[in-house]
Parts: C-alpha cells; structure tokens; sequence
C-alpha cells in the first residue's frame, strides 16, 4: 500500500494530491468526485472491496453542511462523504438533493 501521497483517479486517471483545503482524509477525486470502496471503517483502508464508489447524489446535514453520497458500484455499499474544498463546483452541483440519512 502507497504512502499517503496521492493517487491515480481510477474513473478519470488525473493525478489528485492527498491534501486537499478542508479535508484531512481525502477520500475521492475532485475532478470527477469518483471514490473508491478501501475503507472498512474510515480511513482505516482495510476494505477488501476495491471497487469503484459513484457520486450519486448529495444531502444536507441538519447543521447545514453538504455531504455527498457515494454509491459502490462493485458491491454498492452507500457511504457519505465531506465535500473537499477543491472539489469541482459543478459537479456538486448537479447530483441530486437526496434525504439525510
Ligand atoms: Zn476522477
Ligand atoms: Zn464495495
């Protein structure tokens, strides 16, 4: 397992840097919000899954924060996610407004 350095998108393949403005777990790309399925529980990487996780929509938290929702295409365990701060806008934007669970 690579050091905390970044990683290859593996939807994309831009190259992301781990640190990222308002996150200390960067968990997913901020070109195409594409994740992977690696954690049991997070940040622990000890997920066996490895498969690609789909932004399939976002939820509002009750203190106002959005969270986006990732979707496991492999074995399609759904998860919630800090938006980072150099996340694309515009993609955020357009996935939809899904309940708070
Ligand atoms: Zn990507
Ligand atoms: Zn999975």
């Amino acid at each position: 397992m690579p050091a905390r350095r970044g990683f290859e998108c593996r939807n994309c393949h831009k190259s992301v840097k781990y640190a990222a403005w308002g996150t200390k777990n960067r968990n997913h790309c901020p070109y195409c919000l594409f994740s992977l399925h690696v954690d049991l529980n997070r940040g622990d990487r000890m997920s066996p899954c490895g498969g690609l996780m789909k932004p399939v929509g976002k939820i509002q938290r009750p203190d106002g924060e959005e969270m986006l929702v990732h979707k496991c295409e492999f074995c399609g365990i759904v998860r919630k996610n800090r938006i980072a701060g150099d996340d694309l806008a515009e993609i955020v934007e357009i996935l939809p407004l899904m309940d708070y669970f």
